[in-house]
């Protein structure tokens, strides 16, 4: 079967970049949105040559210029959007909506994944504020898409490891420490840790997958679904040494988090859920959702052991 034109919205981004080298790797003819507000971003416009030189396509689209976009999405099959959705850093994710309205007038798209690769939004309806923000933004994303009859795939992509291995699950923290580790409450709840390398590996095999036809794709490596206190564990195996433990009860840390601002308090908001509550993996995968390690066996994953090794 011919591989789809994909197009990447937010192709420089954290996630958008692993994207773009998938897709070039997979052999899809791949474009890639060039903003005109690059400015004097050396380094992204440094990224976008890069891309070039190895084959993708740039095509510039504005999102003030609905017309731009409308022309980039006419020129592919598949849409694949990383555009940024993390407060501490920043967050974009209803400017997608212009997007989905260029995808429904285009008319010519088969797949449409917006930019989701965390806790699965439909999941959340109970969630905390501030940080349900993130997940009622992407709700509505996915709602404007199915009103529009737009075939889609939402990509559950669970922890991204470079903030939750890196931390070894302590928020504002991104590298291991070799002394210590605050366990949030006893340190038992599952959650899932992604390499994002292979978030977009397993993105990119999705996106001419009928079995991911207008489904979730759930990514949960088998090896890498553990507690906070099974990935300390790895790690002290992998220094030689036991860390020194203090823990921090669900109340105390609600009430830490009250102190903080907007965006921080967002991120704890998700680091609760995830760590506390266990929202990640408490779940089995229904009808509507499908998993990545099983639809793609032959994707080598990263294990949190290998992950954690880069540290050392
Ligand atoms: P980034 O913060 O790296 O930003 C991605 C891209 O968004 C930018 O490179 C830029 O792309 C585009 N962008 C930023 N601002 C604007 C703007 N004003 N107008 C248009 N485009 C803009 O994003 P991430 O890679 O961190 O996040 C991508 C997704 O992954 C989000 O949905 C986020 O929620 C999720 N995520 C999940 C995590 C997890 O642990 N599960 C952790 C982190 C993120 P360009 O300049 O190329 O157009």
């Amino acid at each position: 079967m011919a591989k789809s034109k994909v197009l990447i919205v937010g192709g420089t981004g954290y996630l958008g970049k692993r994207l773009v080298n998938a897709s070039l790797k997979l052999g899809h003819e791949t474009y890639v949105l060039q903003r005109p507000e690059i400015g004097v971003d050396i380094e992204k416009v440094q990224m976008l040559l890069s891309f070039k030189g190895r084959g993708a396509k740039l095509v510039p689209g504005f999102f003030d210029d609905y017309q731009s976009l409308v022309e980039a999405v006419k020129l592919v099959d598949v849409v694949v959007c990383a555009i940024s959705g993390v407060h501490i850093r920043s967050h974009h994710v209803l400017l997608q909506l212009k997007l989905v309205d260029a995808i429904k007038e285009a008319g010519n798209v088969k797949r449409f994944l917006p930019s989701e690769f965390g806790t699965d939004p439909a999941r959340m309806a109970n969630a905390m504020d501030p940080g349900r923000v993130t997940f009622d933004d992407k709700m509505v994303v996915r709602k404007a898409i199915e009103d529009a009859g737009i075939p889609h795939t939402y990509v559950s992509a669970n922890c991204f490891a470079g903030y939750f291995l890196g931390g070894l699950c302590q928020p504002g923290k991104i590298i291991p420490s070799t002394d210590s580790v605050l366990l949030l409450g006893d340190g038992n709840q599952k959650a899932i840790y992604v390499d994002e390398d292979d978030i977009a590996m397993y993105t990119m095999k999705s996106v001419d997958d009928p079995r991911a036809l207008n489904k979730t794709v759930y990514i949960r490596p088998p090896k890498n679904i553990l507690s906070q206190l099974e990935v300390v564990g790895i790690w002290e195996k992998l220094i030689g040494k036991d860390l020194q433990k203090s823990s921090i009860s669900a109340q105390d840390f609600l009430a830490m988090m009250r102190e903080q601002n907007y965006a921080e308090q967002v991120a704890l908001t998700h680091y609760y859920h995830v760590c506390y509550e266990g929202c990640l993996a408490n779940f089995e995968i229904g009808e509507d959702g499908v998993e990545a390690s099983e639809l793609y066996p032959d994707v080598n994953y990263v294990t949190v052991e290998e992950y954690l090794r880069r540290y050392l």
